[in-house]
């Protein structure tokens, strides 16, 4: 349920409906606009008693929320929220690129890739120091050596850095080294690993489940501003379909859906969204199309090499070519 207050309602007024949702058995949360304030009821209470704060002093109307998220919802918060990762806003006017290798593999090929992409016009560096792989028998990540790796790339570019957690135990740790966390696909409903991340106070990526329907990828953003973390990216990076010629398959309605129903910023994927180097640039293109707020592309400087999605890593000059590519405009359409 949603309070709205009224333009003119006094910090009495609202602070009185603060205490009335607490009593109800919900938890208040307060967004202060320039306008007016709208407080929302989130938990399970006792709902006539919400219902009821209609004629209370200084509100406006009482909204029943027909969405199961409430605080990621665009009910609770009409204006886009944009997220500073180290300076960078994501979810503002312009489209912000994160680029960089899937795994950080040696201290070489973080920072010639943070150099190049940097160059290429990529606000952030992206590197993974812990690998969610699907066989046990695979490279890993570096860990903390990748943590390191990875403060040297932003010491030397400025670009701040993103990178995966995939445990509860090595939050600290990485909150010490990186500017936003991950929360990798697999991870997205890992219920105990976003509630400790809604505790920090980084901004966190969070990435689309293989086969999570948009409400319930919502629903784990929820998790995160429910407890406390209001910084929070969304990242569409596609999901299982019955189509076996790609990787994944990016699902870009979802971009478009999410954007309307969340006033968070989504960012697109599409490098673990097709799974070809061949498709990134157009996908890219097709992002923003759509309305991304930015994309998120694996670049690593010899992609045969890879110890990690080689196939869908681009290099240098082909990295440098999607960034120029994102500002040609769509094709003209034919007049009768
Ligand atoms: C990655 O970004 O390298 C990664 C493992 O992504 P996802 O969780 O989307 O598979
Ligand atoms: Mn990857």
């Amino acid at each position: 349920m949603i309070v709205n207050m009224s333009d003119n309602a006094t910090e009495q007024e609202i602070e009185h409906v603060i205490e009335r949702i607490r009593e109800a058995g919900y938890q208040p949360h307060v967004t202060r606009g320039t306008q007016r304030t709208i407080v929302a009821a989130v938990g399970s209470g006792r709902r006539h008693e919400i219902e009821a704060l209609q004629v209370a002093p200084g509100v406006d109307t009482v909204v029943p929320i027909a969405q199961p998220f409430k605080l990621v919802s665009r009910q609770v918060k009409p204006h886009r929220t944009v997220v500073n990762v180290g300076g960078v806003p994501i979810g503002g006017e312009k489209v912000v690129v994160i680029a960089g290798p899937c795994s950080v593999e040696s201290p070489e090929q973080l920072l010639s890739t943070a150099q190049a992409v940097k160059k290429s016009g990529a606000s952030l560096l992206r590197g993974g120091a812990y690998k969610p792989r699907t066989s046990p028998y695979d490279f890993q990540g570096l860990g903390i050596e990748a943590l390191k790796i990875l403060r040297e790339a932003r010491r030397q570019t400025g670009l701040p850095i993103v990178t995966e957690v995939m445990s509860t135990e090595d939050i600290d740790l990485i909150c010490e080294y990186a500017d936003m966390l991950q929360v990798g696909a697999r991870n997205m409903q890992n219920f105990a690993l976003l509630r400790r991340l809604a505790t920090i106070r980084k901004p966190i990526l969070l990435k689309r489940g293989p086969s999570a329907t948009v409400k319930e990828w919502l629903l784990a953003a929820e998790y995160l501003l429910a407890g406390g973390n209001g910084e929070v990216v969304l990242c569409e990076r596609g999901i299982k379909t019955f189509e076996t010629e790609t990787r994944n398959t990016i699902d870009l309605a979802a971009v478009a859906l999410a954007r309307d129903l969340s006033h968070l910023p989504v960012v697109a994927d599409p490098s673990h969204g097709t799974g070809k180097q061949s498709l990134i640039a157009a996908v890219s293109r097709a992002a923003v199309a759509v309305g991304a707020d930015g994309l998120i592309i694996e670049v690593h400087p010899c992609p045969e090499r890879a110890l990690s999605d080689g196939p869908q890593s681009l290099d240098f000059a082909a990295f440098e070519r999607v960034m120029r590519g994102l500002s040609d405009p769509l094709r003209g359409i034919a007049s009768a």
